[in-house]
């Protein structure tokens, strides 16, 4: 497994995998009259993989970062680009620029975005966001909604009312059910009285709403999700997807130190590199690797998922990360590249370090 070429840490994107992930979930997603948005956050919109959701068709790329999205349209993606954490005020200028469509649920901002779409001669589309409970962004109180529906239609001229959409399973953890997405419904068709005709857009959620797209319980007027994790891990909370893979990315690291040492510490405990108190069990006199990676890399220890049998993360600090690796099928040694699967976090923090390199397996 040694592969003197790479560099480490780093992480290895198939790019093969993610455009099958992408295909099965695409083709489920039509038959149910549903148009997929990809989410790229999770990977920090890295356009080699961006590629791939353009060329699989999806009907729009979506992040929550405008410098990513900006980023996306400079590596000349034609794709429609959906900005999907409402906006900053002090961003709608850039907002108008480099994206088509945005997730609001501020009337003062929709204001900015008109006056911004206006000047650059664009007419921008909006979704306006509905809490169903939830609680992150979105309209709570549906006469506001409907309210700013109106003056979107009728008095911001730049602006077009594309639909409304929610989000679930974020802040509050509430999952996305049946019983939501009729509230979602009911929300747009409220929407729909007020302004005569009808939303082109109904937007159900995330990841967590495609259980219903795959058993079919998913009402027939939500006609959208945005998907990230879903796609990148091939399952989400409650929610195994057997028809994708699961190993899309993995974590390579670099063994630099590897020594039997006793595993409990010796001195007078104080407090580890992040201040907190811990405790340590001693299990006598175990080999210890330690890798040239750390929390800073990609958040959580306890996130790594080693890919070999018998090694079980210790902990980290900012730059190491130390394993026993007493129980592994290998005697393991200075030098030795070790794999690790990843969690969504994991993935977020590992892709935008500086200090992670980042390789892509090609279709073969
Ligand atoms: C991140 C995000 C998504 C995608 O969520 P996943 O769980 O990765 O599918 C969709 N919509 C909004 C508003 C988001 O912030």
């Amino acid at each position: 497994m040694s592969q003197p070429s790479y560099e480490y840490p780093h992480v290895e994107i198939d790019l093969g995998k993610l455009k099958e992930n992408l295909a099965a979930l695409q083709e489920r997603c039509q038959a149910s009259s549903i148009g997929l948005s990809g989410v790229v956050k999770g990977f920090h919109a890295l356009p080699e993989a961006v590629k791939v959701y353009e060329e699989v068709g999806v009907s729009s790329i979506a992040s929550s970062r405008m410098d990513q999205l900006r980023g996306l349209k400079e590596a000349g993606i034609r794709t429609p680009l959906m900005l999907i954490r409402i906006p900053m005020p002090s961003e709608v200028e850039e907002v108008v620029t480099w994206s088509d469509i945005s997730l609001n649920s501020e009337l003062s901002v929709l204001r900015l975005l008109n006056e911004a779409a206006r000047s650059q001669g664009k007419i921008h589309k909006v979704i306006l966001m509905v809490d169903l409970g939830d609680l992150r962004e979105g309209f709570w109180d549906w006469d506001e909604l409907v309210a700013a529906a109106l003056e979107v239609e009728h008095h911001l001229p730049n602006l077009e009312l594309l639909g409304v959409g929610t989000n679930l399973g974020c802040y509050g953890s509430i999952q996305a059910t049946p019983k939501k997405m009729h509230d979602l419904v009911a929300a747009a068709e409220q929407v729909e009285k007020a302004i005569g005709r009808k939303l082109e857009v109904i937007s159900g959620g995330a990841s967590s709403s495609l259980h219903m797209v795959l058993d079919g319980t998913m009402p027939p007027r939500i006609n959208h999700l945005r998907v990230g994790e879903g796609i990148l891990l091939g399952s989400i909370w409650g929610c195994n997807m057997d028809f994708m893979h699961k190993d899309i990315m993995v974590l390579r690291a670099q063994v630099i130190e590897s020594k039997v040492k006793p595993s409990h510490p010796v001195g007078e405990l104080s407090v580890d590199a992040f201040g907190r108190t811990r405790t340590y069990v001693d299990r006598g006199h175990r080999l210890r690797c330690l890798l040239a990676m750390g929390r800073v890399d990609y958040g959580e220890s306890d996130d790594l998922i080693p890919r070999e049998p018998g090694i079980k993360v210790l902990g980290a600090s900012s730059d190491h990360t130390i394993l026993d690796v007493e129980g592994a099928t290998r005697r393991l040694k200075t030098g030795d590249v070790l794999e690790f699967d990843l969690c969504y976090a994991t993935m977020v923090y590992l892709t935008g370090s500086k200090s992670v390199h980042i390789y892509y397996k090609k279709e073969t």
